[in-house]
């Protein structure tokens, strides 16, 4: 039997939809309804100080108006704490993660040093293997990961390709905060793992992290879902895009009369490749669309193509 596949859509609430998280959401939409799968949307609402309904709302909105609809109802990652914690503490007992109660002085007297040696800072890991016990009266720890001191960790990307992170330049990452918050890197976990995600399909400006939380999910022993990393989409002057090229927002499109059917032809044409194939109706997307076929090179967002095109619908 072949495994479910599942994608996941996983927008910060913070504004409206980007014009390249809505190409994320559409790939991860075609991936999954071309194989018969799932596609979940997770709100990652845990930066509680940016976060906002209204910014839900414009963007579950622009996925409606797309076209793109999920499976299920969207999970908030910020209601999912309880959970984040209780994995770290797994990860305490299983000797794969420690209290580390260095201060804020140790911790930039570290920093000092390797600007001083000219190197990358990281944590000297001088809690890897001390007693709690030995604790300092008053000091709340954070919870840090006991990552590899040698070796690499290896992404092995559809897109991207074999991508090889020296261990010593990954950090003992902190999991969960001294006010017991947990960081963002095992909340994106423990939620693809619990959510039984298998393919991770999203901007290439992710790649790092995915090392990073590929260290998680190996402390825990859980399979490590697909990866597919996206290169970033450009403006037509090489620079990333940005609201000075012109309109960023999926809403922008749709209050200027866009038709939702060339919006996902276009997107799915930003880095997705066909043969030489410019026009494709929806089905025929579903139906050809491969995580295989996405280029490595960034895509550029040609306005004069998106308005051509509108005028085939
Ligand atoms: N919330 C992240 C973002 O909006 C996406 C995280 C992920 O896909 O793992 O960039």
């Amino acid at each position: 039997m072949t495994e479910t596949v599942i994608t996941r859509f996983a927008p910060s609430p913070t504004g409206f939809l980007h014009i390249g998280g809505a190409r994320t959401a559409l790939f991860n939409w075609l991936y999954s309804r071309g194989r018969s799968g799932k596609m979940l949307l997770r709100i990652e609402d845990t930066d509680r100080e940016r976060s906002t309904q209204e910014a839900i709302d414009a963007i579950l909105d622009s996925l409606q108006w797309l076209g793109l609809d999920w499976d299920g109802e969207p999970l908030s990652q910020f209601a999912r704490a309880n959970r984040h914690r209780e994995v770290a503490q797994q990860m305490v007992d299983a000797g794969k993660a420690y209290y580390c109660y260095a201060s804020q002085e140790e911790l930039a007297e570290m920093r000092e040093k390797a600007k001083a040696e000219g190197r990358p800072p990281r944590y000297d890991g001088r809690w890897r293997d001390r007693d709690p016990s030995e604790a300092p009266a008053g000091v709340k720890p954070v919870v840090r990961i006991k990552a590899p001191l040698d070796g690499e960790t290896v992404v092995d990307d559809k897109v991207q390709g074999l991508i090889r992170f020296p261990n010593k330049d990954l950090d003992d990452l902190i999991l969960l905060r001294s006010d017991g918050t947990p960081t963002y890197m095992l909340a994106v976990v423990v939620d693809d793992h619990d959510m039984g995600v298998t393919h991770i399909i999203r901007g290439d400006d992710h790649l790092t992290n995915a090392a990073r939380q590929t260290l998680i999910f190996q402390a825990m022993g859980w399979d490590v879902p697909v990866m597919a990393h996206i290169p970033l989409i450009y403006g037509p002057d090489g620079a990333k895009l940005s609201k000075r090229h012109g309109a960023v927002g999926a809403e922008t499109y749709r209050a200027m009369g866009y038709l939702p059917a060339a919006m996902r032809n276009y997107l799915a044409r930003l880095g997705w490749s066909h043969g030489d194939d410019e026009i494709f109706s929806t089905e025929q997307l579903i139906e050809w669309f491969d995580i295989d076929a996405i280029g490595q090179s960034p895509s550029r967002f040609d306005f004069q193509k998106l308005e051509n095109l509108n005028g085939h619908y």
